[in-house]
């Protein structure tokens, strides 16, 4: 299902299509200024697009901030009443389904620490039954055992619901084992996309290595033998034309020629299929191992 159609908000994103599955979870990686909440404010509808198409109905968000003055359970059901759908049976099932009891909804947002309030907004943001759930950031400052038990909670809720997310996420490791599909975004340019098995283990785009090869593995000794693939730090005065990323691109730096520079210069590259079903937007993408 098409979510967002060839979508452009002026200075902030450029021609993005995203397409998701029922049930499906579609990562969104970038860094911070990349465009992702951009991107989750025009499919939630809270910005109008310069152009491009959006969906008639069925995107809504996890809003993390509950209304302080209401119970949870009035936070959870707010929105039902609001659409006249009003299903107290619903809101409790929904409770339960995110791990909180009925005396979690009688409390109000300042009473429960940060990991059940995360819980009480994803049931919140599951109220209308939406078909796809756009989750920014979800499990951003909590502790790793909370982010852990809230991905797993995520993939629970998935599989008993149907329920499609969109997952926006500077921080690959949140999303490694949850996504099937990932979508690597660059000031406001999808640059690599395809399954997760393909843009994870072998990825194509200098940015997507750059990114993957800053997250830490667990193994120390294999930690200590990785390469790192450098990435220089972003530029305001930035080129315009030919490739955005090519300012900060390692291959640019110190393997192309002066030929292949010349054509990053000049010619905006288009994406083209790669091996694994994934696709990267690189003149010169080749697949390097990162882990
Ligand atoms: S097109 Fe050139 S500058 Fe852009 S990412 Fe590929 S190698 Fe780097």
């Amino acid at each position: 299902m098409i979510i967002a159609e060839n979508l452009t908000r002026r200075g902030a994103l450029t021609g993005v299509t995203i397409d998701i599955a029922p049930g499906e979870t579609l990562a969104v990686v970038g860094e911070s200024g990349s465009g992702k909440t951009a991107l989750a404010r025009l499919l939630l509808r809270l910005d109008r697009p310069t152009s491009g198409g959006l969906p008639a109905d069925g995107v809504h968000g996890l809003f993390p901030d509950l209304d302080p003055r209401m119970t949870i359970a009035d936070s959870v059901a707010e929105p039902m009443r609001v659409h006249r759908r009003h299903d107290p049976a619903w809101r409790d099932e929904l409770l339960t389904l995110v791990g909180l009891g009925p005396g979690d909804g009688r409390r109000r947002p300042a009473d429960l620490p940060a990991p059940e309030l995360r819980r009480a907004a994803l049931a919140r943001g599951l109220a209308l039954r939406p078909g796809v759930l756009v989750l920014d950031e979800p499990v951003a400052d909590l502790d790793p055992s909370a982010r852990a038990e809230l991905t797993a909670l995520l993939r629970a809720v998935r599989e008993r619901l149907g329920t499609a997310y969109l997952y926006l996420t500077r921080d690959v490791a949140d999303v490694r084992q949850l996504a099937e599909r990932v979508a690597v975004l660059y000031r406001g340019g999808i640059v690599e996309r395809g399954p997760a098995q393909a843009v994870f283990e072998a990825p194509a785009h200098p940015y997507t290595q750059a990114l993957l090869s800053a997250v830490p593995v667990a193994d120390p000794r294999r930690e200590r033998r990785r390469r790192r693939v450098p990435l220089a730090e972003e530029r305001p005065d930035a080129p315009a034309g030919g490739c955005r990323f090519r300012h900060r691109c390692p291959k640019f730096a110190a393997e192309l020629t002066t030929l292949q520079r010349g054509k990053c210069s000049a010619e905006a590259p288009a994406p083209r299929p790669r091996a694994g079903g994934a696709e990267a937007a690189c003149h010169y993408a080749s697949v390097a191992t990162v882990w």
